[in-house]
């Protein structure tokens, strides 16, 4: 098993054809604080974007396998309940150290899996430590609430509870970050966890597991399964499984969300997006210009919280001849190389579809004013690069416009006024996150209240909110109600329990009363 874990770090090889390499290493099922390989023969290649090495096998954990991982959380789960919340912290004050020991293998391993580049990587292992350290507070987040003396005697108090068994369901593109946003919280909350990684890049999570393991998480409080379809539709389904928390697209998300919930389960899910700014004519021209091109390339696009379409109010000429400079000066090259400022996208099918989007906004009218298509990136000849591409003239009606194109493509609109512009992004089914920029606090204002997005920029691009707020998407992108990590991120991880109790010298023989009690 330690052979297979480092083995993860070290598929940093140039562009060869994947016939020539060895058998990758198989990734291992995590099942009651072992880590075990898969009986199954069924596997996926994880595949280096930047190189197309092979860089392990991920195996369908059979349905046995998931029924014993399910089992083993099931049995850990009422000790680890019973384990006190101060104890349950230190396992995260460990865990948060262990992550910033180990944070350069975390995010060589993200940038051989996933492609982006090693400071990007670096970023995404971050984020998602933020959530450890606040975790770390847990017995303060997870606090209960007391009124004494509610009636004569008797006081009521409500406790928050951990819900059993919890399961995540992780997207590609963060592969370190989305996991840390669900069992770090579930698990200090007093759950026991299943996770199902990504098939893309399952490596971060069994290296995360491993540093849980090592901060002093119990056996069987955390556990991996590995696949697609059948067993997310196992997780969905189980009934001895309270909750899940899933991340990634909407035809995913909402199939797992109807599912679960019909099933009687708790889902937060977060799905796609269609990050929207608006640039009003007196903002700041360098600030702007640099945060669009950062927001709308970096990570070669595919974060949710990537800013995709840019709403210009007035005449957009200058700023888009600003923009195609800035967007030309950046650097693809494989996330690896020191001077990368964006890598490849995840897989041949995704760049496919990716240059079909922007082929189609061609052909529907847009102009391109960037095309990145047909990138060569010296070395790695058979990487899944897409350089920065800049369509303008795009209306709401293009299919590049309607579809999450999740690549490093950024799409120019025009408005005639402040108004129009809001009133195009209000008509966009997504609510992930929308930024203006602007000099104008009023414009600001009324851009905050009138918005219907989950998470607004003000002068800054789309941002992750920090784990004390919640990651707060609405309308399409997100389903639930209980939004990951900060306060709501605690609740939707435990259940309230209401306790009234009498503590008095109980008079005798006052009689019995069949009315409704009242305070008294
Ligand atoms: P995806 O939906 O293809 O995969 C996510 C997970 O769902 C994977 O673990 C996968 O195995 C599983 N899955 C996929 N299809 C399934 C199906 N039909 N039935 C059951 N399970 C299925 O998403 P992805 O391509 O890995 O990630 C990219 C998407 O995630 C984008 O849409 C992006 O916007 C979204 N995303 C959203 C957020 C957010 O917080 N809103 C954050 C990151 C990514």
């Amino acid at each position: 098993i330690f052979a297979l874990r480092s083995s993860y770090c070290f598929s940093t090889g140039a562009a060869e054809p994947s016939s020539s390499l060895p058998i990758p290493p198989r990734v291992p099922n995590l099942i009651g604080g072992k880590f075990v390989d898969s009986q199954s023969s069924s596997t996926i290649d994880v595949i280096n974007p930047a190189t197309q090495e092979a860089v392990s096998r991920v195996p369908l954990t059979t349905n046995e396998e998931f029924r014993a991982a399910v089992s083993a959380a099931k049995q850990a789960f009422p000790a680890w309940r019973n384990t006190p919340i101060t104890t349950r912290q230190r396992v995260m004050l460990k865990l948060q150290e262990l992550i910033r020991r180990d944070i350069d293998k975390l995010a060589m391993n993200i940038t051989t899996e996933q492609g982006k580049t090693l400071k990007d990587a670096h970023g995404d292992v971050f984020r998602g430590l933020e959530v450890v350290e606040h975790a770390c507070g847990m017995a303060t987040l997870q606090m209960g609430e007391y009124v004494p003396n509610v009636s004569n005697g008797i006081d009521t108090f409500s406790i928050r509870e951990p819900l059993g068994v919890c399961a995540g369901i992780c997207p590609f593109n963060f592969p370190a970050m989305i996991p840390l946003w669900m069992f770090p919280v579930a698990v200090t909350c007093g759950n026991t966890f299943i996770l199902k990684p990504s098939e893309k890049d399952p490596g971060a999570s069994i290296i995360l597991a491993e540093l849980a393991m090592e901060a002093g998480l119990p056996d069987g409080v955390l556990n991996i399964v590995h696949g697609t379809n059948d067993v997310v539709n196992a997780i969905c389904d189980d009934d001895d499984i309270r909750a899940i928390s899933f991340v990634g697209s909407n035809t995913a998300g909402m199939h797992i969300y109807s599912r679960a919930s019909a099933k009687g389960k708790r889902v937060q899910s977060n799905m796609g997006a269609k990050n929207h700014a608006i640039v009003l004519p007196d903002a700041n021209v360098d600030a702007t210009l640099n945060a669009l091109v950062a927001a709308g390339f970096g990570a070669a696009g595919q974060r949710c919280m990537a800013l995709s379409t840019v709403v210009f109010v007035g005449d957009p000429q200058s700023w888009e001849n600003k923009l195609v400079e800035r967007a030309k000066s950046l650097k693809v090259n494989s996330g690896m190389e020191p001077d990368a400022d964006l890598g490849p996208v995840i897989s041949k099918q995704a760049k496919e579809r990716v240059c079909r989007l922007i082929q189609s906004g061609v052909e529907s009218g847009a102009r391109l004013l960037l095309d990145g298509r047909n990138i060569v990136v010296p070395g790695f000849e058979h990487g899944n690069f897409i350089g920065p591409t800049i369509l303008t003239g795009v209306t709401a009606d293009m299919e590049c416009y309607k579809e999450e194109i999740f690549g490093p493509v950024l799409l120019c609109m025009e408005a005639g006024s402040f108004e129009e512009a809001i009133n195009i992004l209000n008509r966009n089914k997504y609510g992930n996150g929308a930024a203006i920029f602007t000099a104008s606090g009023a414009a600001a204002r009324k851009f905050q209240t009138e918005i219907e997005a989950g998470q607004v920029g003000i002068n800054v691009p789309i941002p992750v909110p920090l784990p004390f707020f919640s990651f707060t998407g609405s309308k399409a992108s997100f389903a639930g109600d209980l939004n990951f990590y900060g306060k709501a991120g605690v609740n939707f991880y435990t259940q309230i329990k209401t306790i009234t109790q009498q503590w008095k010298d109980l008079p005798g023989g006052s009689g019995v009363s069949l009315a409704m009690p009242t305070s008294q």
